[in-house]
């Protein structure tokens, strides 16, 4: 139980990965927030607790739009009135919205942005003035609080057709860095995991048809896509105080894809 009586906020936890990660942190004993943006995905976040629930974990589920001021604030005031505080962020919730540069319109790059860049820089300002104010609870962990920044191997792979999803991966890097800097000396961790190919609904198109994933394993020297599950534990690595000297680190969890595997035979 590497996170007893710890309160984690799992952002985007209706699915994939959040929903791995909500799962493994509450089977180590977290009580976990199941954060959903919209109504239409409520069900899914509901049918998340009651997998948590009935594996003998504690949490609930919260509505909120990570890229809306007020709604995060609020999601936070709420959870620190209910729970006393607040240990864990995870900050997975994450868009794709594809297209080709010269078509992409504005409202496509400030979706992405807003939902994986901004909504990431809102929840963590919110978690760390909570960090900062309990400061180090020793009967619970060695640090202040964990922001664990779900970024991507697109944080540094260039990928033409989806600037602005790239773009707001490499943003997230040096906003988790750059924290990880100014809140180290306050005994909070600020780090990042790196998925490369794990099968969920946001990659669909790249592993439902054979001919789809026999071209996404050419990217993976490991030859498996990559399951939520994998994240799952890496973070839960990341929230315990095994890594409690890992700080400002971007773990690359992708099965090798960031080994440049088209050099095996060439170059
Ligand atoms: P997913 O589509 O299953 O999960 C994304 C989640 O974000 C969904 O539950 C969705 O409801 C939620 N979300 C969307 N907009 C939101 C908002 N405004 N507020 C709150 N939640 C919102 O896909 P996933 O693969 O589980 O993605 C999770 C994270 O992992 C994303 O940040 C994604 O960029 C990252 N990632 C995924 C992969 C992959 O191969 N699947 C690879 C690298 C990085």
């Amino acid at each position: 139980m590497k996170l007893q009586n710890q309160i984690a906020i799992i952002t985007g936890a209706s699915s994939g990965i959040g929903k791995a990660v909500a799962k493994s942190m509450a089977s180590e004993g977290a009580t976990v927030v199941i954060n959903y943006p919209f109504e239409n995905s409520k069900a899914d976040a509901q049918a998340v607790l009651d997998e948590v629930l009935q594996a003998g974990g504690k949490g609930i589920i919260f509505q909120c739009d990570v890229s809306a001021e007020a709604d995060v604030q609020n999601m936070f005031a709420s959870v620190i009135q209910q729970f006393g505080t607040v240990d864990i962020l995870v900050n997975n919730a994450g868009i794709q919205s594809d297209s080709p540069f010269e078509e992409m319109t504005l409202n496509k790059w400030n979706a992405v942005i807003g939902v994986n860049l901004t909504g990431q820089f809102l929840c963590a300002r919110e978690a760390i003035k909570e960090f900062l104010r309990r400061g180090v609870d020793e009967s619970k962990s060695l640090s202040a609080g964990k922001i664990i920044c779900m970024s991507s191997v697109h944080q540094i792979i260039p990928w033409a057709g989806h600037a602005n999803y790239a773009s707001s991966k490499g943003g997230i890097n040096m906003l988790m860095q750059t924290l990880a800097q100014e809140f180290s000396p306050k005994k909070i961790r600020v780090n990042s995991i790196c998925p490369g190919a794990i099968q969920t609904p946001i990659n669909k198109s790249a592993w439902s048809t054979p001919k789809a994933l026999n071209s996404l394993l050419e990217l993976i020297p490991y030859k498996r896509i990559g399951q939520p599950e994998d994240i799952g534990k890496a973070a839960v690595w990341l929230a315990s105080d095994n890594s409690d000297y890992v700080c400002g680190t971007s773990l690359f969890v992708d099965g090798g894809m960031t080994l440049y595997p088209g050099f095996t035979e060439n170059g």
